[in-house]
């Protein structure tokens, strides 16, 4: 979904959008877009850069990374971006000093922003290191894959540390000496 930027009337206008789930898909499909988002942002007009100032809610769906199973992540973000207009810069090329204030700034052409490419922004930003469906997340067995969320097994107790096996060889020839 685009903002057109061209019909912008003051130097400062409010703005409310919902972008359909489908516009939001993660190329890599870390996640899965459960709702549309909704945008609340103001847009402030300096010449040809424009700030957009604002809030993002949606919710995700994230795999944990323990047990591997689907649950639902609610994002609520809020954001503040400068875009710039991208033929300018392309085009003043090495003449272009770039000021501290342009490392993090995006860029709009041909007059229009493109919304969803912020809300996937602000989705990647929200994604936590290490997703977990809940700060107690058991996991999964390593021996049965069990999801131990769930229900037990039997391997945890019959598991013994590999490293130990030859000194209890050694202690089973003891005792049966
Ligand atoms: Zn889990
Ligand atoms: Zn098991």
């Amino acid at each position: 979904m685009l903002l057109d930027l061209s019909h912008l009337r003051r130097a400062d206008e409010h703005f409310e959008r919902e972008i359909p789930a489908a516009d939001l898909a993660g190329e890599d499909a870390a996640y899965r877009v459960l709702l549309p988002a909704r945008l609340s942002f103001d847009v402030q007009k300096d010449k040809n850069v424009f700030r957009l100032t604002g809030t993002v809610a949606g919710e995700l769906e994230l795999a944990c990374s323990r047990c591997l199973e689907p649950y639902r992540f609610p994002v609520a973000s809020t954001f503040d971006q400068r875009y710039l207009p991208q033929t300018e810069v392309a085009a003043e090329g090495a003449e272009h000093e770039v000021g501290a204030d342009d490392l993090d700034a995006s860029f709009y052409k041909e007059d229009a922003i493109d919304l969803g490419e912020l809300v996937r922004e602000q989705f990647y930003l929200a994604l936590p290191m290490k997703p977990l469906c809940t700060d107690g997340c058991k996991g999964l067995c390593a021996q049965c894959g069990t999801n131990h969320n769930l229900s037990s097994c039997a391997c945890t107790a019959a598991w013994e540390d590999p490293r130990l096996a030859p000194l209890k060889t050694l202690r089973d020839r003891r005792d049966h000496a």
